[in-house]
């Protein structure tokens, strides 16, 4: 699942592909000093999984007439804690591109 640069196959780190997402920065590669661009795809990938919740707990709220929940925690904690866990393996998401 590590990203590598699209040149020379270096290994970028969580921290390096993590950084460059939320700066909308590119990657540029500490080997051969390539741009390693995030592809639009990924982008697109992040707005539908951050989106995802919203839309499946409006369709649990359709079907069961109440909002899914983690335990006693309000709507608002059960949505951070999705786009905590997105903001963690976001990097893993990603596509690259030259
Ligand atoms: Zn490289």
């Amino acid at each position: 699942m590590k990203k590598k640069c699209k040149n020379c196959k270096t290994k970028f780190g969580w921290k390096k592909i993590f950084r460059a997402i939320w700066s909308k920065s590119k990657i540029i590669c500490n080997h051969c000093k390539t741009e390693n661009e995030i592809s639009l795809s990924s982008k697109i990938v992040f707005f539908l999984v951050g989106l995802a919740p919203v839309f499946a707990n409006f369709i649990f709220y359709v079907v069961n007439d109440y909002f899914f929940q983690i335990g006693k925690l309000p709507l608002t904690t059960t949505y951070m804690i999705w786009y905590w866990f997105l903001l963690l393996v976001s990097p893993y998401l990603v596509n690259l591109k030259k």
